[in-house]
């Protein structure tokens, strides 16, 4: 099979300090001004009394995962699930992991955060981020764990798994949010990011799978600049 090319990396002269200068595609990259990841420091935080709630419905579901340019990536095959949020309706479209964290509290960064990608029916995008710290034992990623080395190996193979993600949240659903942008390239903004102030455990064991595979593939902090974060109180 012929490897897709990857054009952008997490380290050397492809690395996240130039994709802005990549391609014209990346440029936003470089010159934008609501880019993600960025450190949740408590003192710029605002609490928000009131704030808009948010209900997950996620349910047992058949994914198909497979490599997607440096990380793996897990894809619903019914739609049929998500969020509410804001009295919009957002249904998860894919997820996938990060070591370590991207997101930092207080610049301290967590041993793993996942992103829930969700789509409305608007095409805007909301990003779930759920932080992990590694524990002696975790939440239940099924197969995951031994299916990620076999399909990040080829770009070729897809594998098929039943997981419920309902199983990494944590109980309370209280959260930061703010206004920001995919963490990998094409970098674009207008992605409102929900990231669940609690922390879950992942155990070791899956956590070094996964570390095997998608150790530091975090992009380095980004200005918040004048934005705002929110918490719901
Ligand atoms: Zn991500």
């Amino acid at each position: 099979m012929t490897e897709p090319l990857v054009k952008w990396s997490y380290k050397g002269e492809k690395g996240p300090h130039y994709w802005g200068h990549i391609c014209d595609e990346y440029e936003i990259a470089h010159t934008g001004k609501n880019q993600s990841p960025i450190d949740i420091h408590m003192e710029k935080v605002m609490e928000v009394q009131g704030a808009p709630p948010l209900e997950l419905d996620y349910k047992e579901t058949k994914y198909t995962v497979r490599r997607v340019e440096n990380s793996v990536h897990l894809f619903p095959q019914s739609k049929e699930q998500g969020l509410t949020y804001g009295g919009q309706r957002y249904n998860l479209i894919a997820f996938h992991g990060h070591v370590p964290s991207e997101h930092t509290l207080n610049e301290h960064y967590f041993a793993m955060e996942w992103h829930l990608v969700h789509m409305n029916e608007a095409g805007e995008r909301l990003v779930l981020g759920i932080w992990m710290e590694q524990e002696l034992e975790g939440s239940d990623f099924g197969e995951l764990a031994s299916v990620f080395p076999e399909v990040f190996a080829d770009f070729g193979i897809e594998k098929e798994l039943l997981l419920d993600v309902s199983g990494f949240l944590p109980e309370n659903r209280a959260y930061f949010t703010y206004q920001g942008s995919l963490t990998t390239p094409p970098t674009f903004e207008g992605v409102t990011w929900i990231v669940l102030r609690d922390v879950t455990s992942i155990a070791e064991e899956d956590f070094e799978a996964f570390q095997d595979i998608i150790e530091d593939t975090n992009r380095p902090l980004q200005a918040l600049g004048d934005r705002q974060i929110h918490h719901s109180a």
